[in-house]
């Protein structure tokens, strides 16, 4: 049984542009950005050993025939080897690190139950998740550079998968970076967990299917939008000199701002509570 939560294509896509396009009413957090990784064609082989394996064959986020739930008797929701076990056995492709033994990586840190059942959660409610069909391995970071970071990688064969660290920023950083996100006060809040995630997830999709930033960009055209890296709706608040060291590629750098829009995007529509509503 394939999840799919809402068929995606470029009516989806047009749509988040519409809502995306009024009015929002304010009130939220202080915003402390994100940061992503230059988008290189192809990363260099990992050198993390067994977390390399990318499935040939890879398929959309699929369900195993018998995937353990939370729902299930006995689970514990505050075991967080149990979410462990029920994000890999319902999405084969998500790998979550455990900082244990072989599944080292980077700024490594353990994720809690609580991170974990949210994780669970934003795959769950994922709007892009037929996009994700490569492997993605999700790290809980100790980073205090950034909330979320998606890596782009390729295997030897040239297979893409992705690398996502989650970072203490995630609880506090708002999806859309809009002005009135200027508003808030530094409360942690689960919503801003999950849109960071849902961020990165978009990364790897685009990564995965060059083809969405391309509907992305059709779709502004012929809106007729242009909003640039300062609109007060969306990316007003980004840390966009992360990327002053692509402007001498205009063409990279443009793939790279609208990348980042189209993230905050996505997630902003997912889990921005006033996302598209209209003040009147
Ligand atoms: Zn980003």
């Amino acid at each position: 049984m394939k999840i799919s939560i809402r068929t995606t294509n470029r009516p989806l896509l047009v749509s988040i542009l519409l809502i995306s396009s009024i009015w929002v009413a304010s009130c939220e957090v202080k915003f402390i950005p994100d940061i992503d990784p230059l988008l290189l064609p192809t990363a260099p082989p990992s050198d993390f050993g067994e977390l390399d394996a990318v499935e040939a064959d890879a398929q959309p986020l699929e369900v195993e025939a018998t995937p353990i739930s939370p729902l299930d008797p006995g689970f514990d929701p505050e075991d967080p080897q149990m979410w462990i076990d029920a994000i890999e056995s319902r999405w084969p492709l998500v790998d979550v690190v455990t900082c244990e033994l072989i599944e080292m990586a980077k700024d490594c840190k353990p994720w809690t139950a609580r991170e974990l059942g949210l994780l669970y959660d934003t795959l769950e409610e994922y709007i892009l998740s037929e996009y994700i069909d490569r492997e993605i391995l999700f790290i809980r970071s100790d980073s205090s550079k950034y909330s979320g970071l998606s890596e782009p990688w390729s295997d030897n064969y040239g297979n893409p998968y992705g690398r996502i660290y989650i970072a203490d920023q995630a609880w506090i950083s708002p999806p859309a970076a809009a002005l009135y996100d200027i508003f808030d006060v530094l409360f942690k809040k689960p919503e801003r967990f999950k849109g960071t995630i849902a961020h990165e997830l978009t990364h790897a999709a685009v990564w995965f299917h060059p083809e969405l930033l391309e509907w992305w960009l059709a779709a502004k055209e012929a809106q007729g939008i242009d909003w640039g890296t300062r609109n007060w709706r969306l990316g007003l608040l980004y840390a966009w000199g992360y990327y002053d060291e692509l402007r001498d590629d205009p063409e990279l750098y443009q793939t790279s701002v609208e990348g980042e829009l189209f993230a905050m995007a996505v997630s902003a529509l997912m889990y921005d509570p006033t996302w598209g509503k209209s003040i009147e």
